[in-house]
């Protein structure tokens, strides 16, 4: 399965690729945001361990679905309007598919069945995870979402080249004609 810096990576590809405008907003903060949306569905895992101890209790169920995407999504896009300058206002499709992104990664790189369709299928993470064991993972095992890094650094570098070309074009001054 993804871990946070793959998601987050292939957050900010998504937030790259997506034709609207981008938010004048600090880096930062906007790389935080995406970061935040694509890890999202993971906080059951944070309410597994609050709960009883044990992340996987709710882990991959309701927040691993479209139906949480969709909330997730109208609250940021909502969140955004009212205190832009604190979240940076991506629009309510936009959040949705960062959301949704964790989702549809967690579908295509794990073994174990994700609630994608919530509420037509449920299903849980089998076992026992601590926050210690996240965070060991989260350090040592990162190197797995290698691909997803790469792939969507390439996606980002591609999209920034084509965007400064666009904009040198723009900027390039018109031939000078001849003078009367
Ligand atoms: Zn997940």
């Amino acid at each position: 399965m993804p871990l946070p810096l793959g998601h987050a990576a292939a957050g900010l590809a998504i937030y790259e690729l997506y034709p609207a405008a981008k938010p004048k907003i600090e880096w930062w903060k906007l790389w935080l945001f995406v970061g935040i949306l694509a890890n999202l569905p993971d906080i059951d895992f944070i309410i597994g361990l609050v709960y009883g101890g044990n992340g996987n209790i709710f882990h991959r169920g309701i927040t691993h679905s479209l139906l949480f995407a969709l909330f997730a999504g109208l609250f940021a896009f909502l969140a955004g309007r009212k205190w832009p300058r604190i979240f940076p206002p991506l629009g309510f499709i936009r959040c949705t598919i960062l959301v949704l992104s964790h989702t549809i990664l967690d579908v295509i790189f794990s073994e174990s069945g994700t609630s994608l369709f919530y509420p037509f299928e449920l299903f849980h993470s089998a076992g026992y995870s601590t926050l210690w064991d996240i965070a060991r993972m989260t350090m040592t095992e990162s190197y797995r979402d290698a691909g997803i890094i790469i792939a969507s650094a390439a996606v980002i570098i591609s999209v920034k080249a084509v965007e400064r070309i666009r904009l040198a074009k723009r900027e390039k001054p018109a031939p000078a004609g001849p003078r009367p």
